[in-house]
């Protein structure tokens, strides 16, 4: 095992630390020799030490290298180094996380990690969570909570007795939901297309006065952090008038709700805490390693009723059972790596990485703006929507870049724009990053749009 396990280390010291020099997205040539893998089911074992060097030899190369600095497709965030490290241990300690009496250590640390979030994010006392595996599951988890309140008060138990027959539950939604919310309530029987869109406007805000009536079958979801633009739904104004109303209101947060805890953005993030549940990912801004996402209820015991196996399981134990409030009984402890990434950060570091990465965000943006190009969206977080000019440029732009390695970026349809979409959201990304990553785009650009 010693000898495994530090030659593991060893690779992966000599992966990291190789980062900075290698292209972002893997050559073809890497991408090819993934050939070697397509092998016929071995008939005997392989030595331990063989996996791991097949695995860095053919593996590594063909890595996207989301790891380091120069990432910024999608919303994908790197791994914290205390969390990667955490992840090696909690590795070999192999817990379960479903109930405590199987790991009281990873029962431990999400009640902890679970109190330290609440307080971080200033959601209200009591909050309670589930540790799922991204912001999907904690959409869908979340709803189910919604889903299970506004139901019981109906005298429907929605766990017994399903969803034929029910009451109906309308669910209201940005122009600009994320597919995944759209997902999570398709698998909760809730319909992906028999939900009430609301207008947005020209950063892809739901226009609160456009809300149509509410009541208290209805659950509101809003987004803190739209996936082209970062901006974020006017939440007080919903959520006020959600609740005058009775209604639920759900908060997609999936990177965007980090930016709550950052006193400098809280005038764009105001009355996103006073909703009724949110969604979240770990593994976006907050730069935990996969799968990692936070289901958060205001009134825990809706979670509860919503997840927990059967309603008799519940009287088993006064301590909070992580797998009271996830759709998973066996699951890997993903509260370790969350656990440290809080602890690594502290209160001012969680702000900080928040500020920085914005504030790349926006040198990105000025830089480009500086070479003509034109940045489509108001830069409020760590989201840039670039234009190199129409859509058959700006495409031309982005494989080229893509090609020439040195950043990756994907390409989006803004309001029926062609735009890259560049998404700070790594501890790792420096100035030095940035700078390297627009000579790129001049390099480029000279080339591609003479
Ligand atoms: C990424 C994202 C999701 C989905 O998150 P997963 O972790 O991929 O399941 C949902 N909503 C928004 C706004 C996102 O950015």
């Amino acid at each position: 095992m010693e000898e495994l396990l530090s030659d593991a280390a060893g690779r992966a010291i000599r992966y990291l630390d190789g980062l900075d020099g290698r292209r972002v997205y893997p050559a073809r040539e890497a991408r090819k020799r993934l050939g070697e893998l397509d092998i016929e089911f071995p008939q005997r074992p392989t030595p331990p030490e063989q996996v791991l060097a097949t695995l860095d030899e053919i593996g590594s190369p063909a890595t996207v290298t989301t790891a380091g600095g120069r990432y910024y497709g999608f919303v994908i965030g790197g791994s914290l180094p205390a969390t990667v490290a955490a992840s090696w241990l909690a590795a070999a300690w192999d817990q379960n996380a479903y109930v405590s009496v199987m790991s009281p250590v990873a029962s431990k640390l999400e009640e902890v990690a679970l109190r330290w979030l609440v307080d971080a994010l200033d959601l209200p006392p009591g909050t309670g969570g589930g540790f799922v595996s991204g912001a999907t599951m904690a959409n869908l988890t979340a709803l189910a909570a919604a889903r299970h309140a506004i139901l019981s008060k109906q005298g429907w138990d929605v766990e017994a007795q399903g969803l034929f027959g029910a009451p109906p539950i309308r669910v209201v939604v940005g122009d600009e939901v994320h597919v995944s919310l759209l997902k999570a309530l398709s698998m909760l029987g809730l319909g992906r297309e028999r939900v009430m869109r609301v207008p947005v406007d020209g950063q892809g805000r739901m226009r609160a006065e456009a809300l149509p009536a509410l009541d208290e079958a209805t659950i509101v979801c809003i987004q803190a952090g739209n996936v082209n633009t970062g901006a974020v739904d006017p939440a007080a104004e919903i959520c006020d008038a959600a609740h005058r109303a009775g209604a639920w209101v759900h908060v997609d947060g999936a990177f965007g709700l980090w930016a709550l805890a950052d006193p400098a953005r809280a005038h764009l993030t105001a009355g996103v805490n006073q909703a009724d549940s949110w969604a979240a990912d770990a593994h976006k801004w907050l730069n935990v390693p996969y799968d990692s996402g936070l289901a958060f209820c205001r009134e825990p015991e809706y979670l509860r009723a919503a997840m927990a196996v059967s309603a008799a399981y519940l009287q088993q134990s006064d301590q909070r059972e992580p797998g009271h409030y996830t759709p998973e009984l066996s699951r890997r402890a993903r509260g370790i790596e969350l656990w440290a990434a809080l602890y690594s950060l502290g209160r001012s570091g969680l702000a900080d990485l928040v500020e920085r990465t914005c504030r790349l965000a926006v040198r990105f943006a000025d830089g480009l703006r500086q070479m003509g190009f034109e940045v489509l969206n108001d830069v409020v977080l760590n989201q840039v929507l670039v234009s190199f000019g129409d859509a058959e440029r700006t495409n031309k732009m982005i494989g080229a870049l893509q090609e020439e390695g040195t950043f990756w970026a994907g390409a989006t349809v803004w309001q029926g724009k062609t735009a890259m979409r560049i998404s700070v959201s790594s501890w790792a990304t420096t100035e030095a990053d940035i700078d390297r990553s627009l000579e790129a785009v001049k390099l480029v650009a000279a080339k591609i749009l003479r």
